[in-house]
């Protein structure tokens, strides 16, 4: 089996390095003004993960590619990590953006848009009743507080290594004692996350079945396949059991379809048939604009709504003054009806498909012990010989300086993987030859580290 010698390794790091110094003169001296104004030069930290010496600057984002400040044209298969799966700039949503900025961007009260987009969606996601909000992740928190609030239970189910935003109650994993910890890196937590959350692992009926004896759980937050530490699938058995326990137990299931609206229109719930009580989504339903919701059954809405008095609605923690706003509802209405449509799913998962044998290929015929997985129109490699069964499986597998090394050698070929894992995501508008130059570049970056 073939292992990486880090000392070529670390040879084609600096190699790498002094291209990307060379070709980025502009990014470099934006960089050097904006750190002076923002920590690291960057207006979000996460920014500053990106392989290489300084961030590459944008100028312009169109379709599946985007132009930097040095006038390099990129292949994006990051798609702002799903922000903009549907392609960047979109004609359809832009239209619809601009005419609505033109005619006010939100007043406090709802436009003809709101609920067709909550039509639209109840359509896919199979709940009727839904929500908005300005992002995925005050959808789950959103989601959180009403289950806590109509079951009077206490504690959030999450599974080991899931991803929600930053909702402080996931920012838990298990210690190798099976007790609840705070996930490494987490930032200020309010409590400790062993008072908040209950922590399972992926795939684990009899660690679900356990989790769920004390009776105390008001909700499970999950996404139906993990996207966030990798990719890992569902094994046969684990929705059936979750939805039961769930029945069960009387916790209210929130399946977040914010990366998994790769798998097809209605995301994992329409294409497998699943069955929550609460559904979130987010980041590319609004067409570029920031957009995310939430879904209910006539049930738990109508459980929700008894329990909220009129008079507490604007205080009770769930809520947000741009919540709703009329831009993100023309950008979801037109996004969902004119762009992210049923159509375009079988050409973007057919890329996928193609950029998953060609990696797949090339790890083969240089013999590394790694993998690939895809879910519809993403894909994923990941160091590992299997696919993982779980998140702790995934997260075990990391090689962060191969993976640095692999994104700064896409980055230098005009090719954007998204960051923090070695992810590709195929919008509408990404062709066959987008995929094939990202072969190419895997495959010579292969050469170089083991051929
Ligand atoms: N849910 C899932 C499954 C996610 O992957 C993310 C972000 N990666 C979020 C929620 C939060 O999205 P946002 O940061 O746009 O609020």
């Amino acid at each position: 089996m073939t292992t990486i010698d880090r000392e070529r390794l670390a040879r084609l790091w600096s190699d790498e390095i002094e291209l990307f110094v060379s070709q980025r003169p502009r990014s470099k001296a934006l960089w050097e003004k904006a750190a002076t104004r923002m920590p690291d030069g960057v207006p979000m930290l996460w920014m500053a993960k990106w392989p290489g010496p300084w961030p590459v600057y944008v100028s312009e984002a169109q379709g599946a590619h985007f132009t930097c400040v040095d006038g390099i044209d990129h292949i994006d298969l990051c798609l702002g990590d799903t922000g903009a799966m549907v392609g960047h700039a979109p004609a359809p949503a832009v239209a619809a953006i601009q005419a609505q900025l033109a005619k006010g961007a939100t007043t406090m009260l709802p436009t003809e848009d709101a609920e067709i987009a909550a039509g639209l969606l109840a359509d896919r996601f199979q709940v009727p009743f839904w929500q908005f909000t300005l992002s995925a992740t005050d959808a789950n928190r959103a989601m959180i507080r009403y289950s806590r609030h109509v079951t009077g239970k206490p504690k959030v189910l999450v599974i080991d290594y899931c991803y929600h935003g930053s909702v402080d109650e996931t920012f838990a994993t298990l210690g190798p004692d099976g007790s609840v910890q705070e996930r490494r890196g987490n930032i200020g937590a309010p409590v400790p996350p062993s008072e908040t959350t209950v922590v399972v692992p992926f795939n684990d009926v009899p660690a679900l079945e356990k989790a769920f004896a004390k009776n105390d759980i008001a909700c499970v937050l999950i996404e139906p396949a993990m996207t966030n530490i990798g990719i890992v699938l569902p094994e046969p058995g684990w929705h059936d059991a979750l939805r039961a326990l769930c029945t069960k137990y009387e916790a209210v299931l929130i399946i977040d379809e914010t990366h998994t609206i790769c798998a097809g229109p209605g995301g994992m719930i329409q294409r497998d048939g699943l069955q929550p009580d609460a559904v979130v989504v987010g980041k590319t339903i609004g067409g570029g604009v920031p957009a995310g919701a939430y879904g209910m059954t006539a049930e738990l809405q109508e459980r929700v709504r008894a329990s909220i008095h009129l008079e507490d609605i604007d205080v009770g923690g769930v809520g947000g003054t741009l919540a709703g706003n009329a831009v993100s509802l023309a950008g979801i209405r037109a996004t969902l009806s004119e762009v992210l449509t049923p159509e375009v799913y079988p050409g973007m998962i057919q890329r996928a498909t193609e950029w998953t044998k060609g990696v797949q290929q090339a790890i083969d015929d240089f013999g590394v012990p790694w993998q690939v997985t895809q879910l519809g129109s993403r894909s994923e490699y990941s160091f590992l010989d299997r696919a993982p069964r779980h998140g702790k499986e995934a997260a075990d597998a990391d090689d962060f300086e191969v993976q640095q090394y692999l994104h700064l050698h896409a980055i230098n070929r005009g090719i954007l993987l998204t960051p923090f894992h070695n992810m590709a995501l195929m919008s509408p508008v990404t062709t066959t030859n987008d995929v094939a130059a990202h072969t190419t570049h895997f495959r010579e970056a292969m050469e170089s580290l083991v051929g």
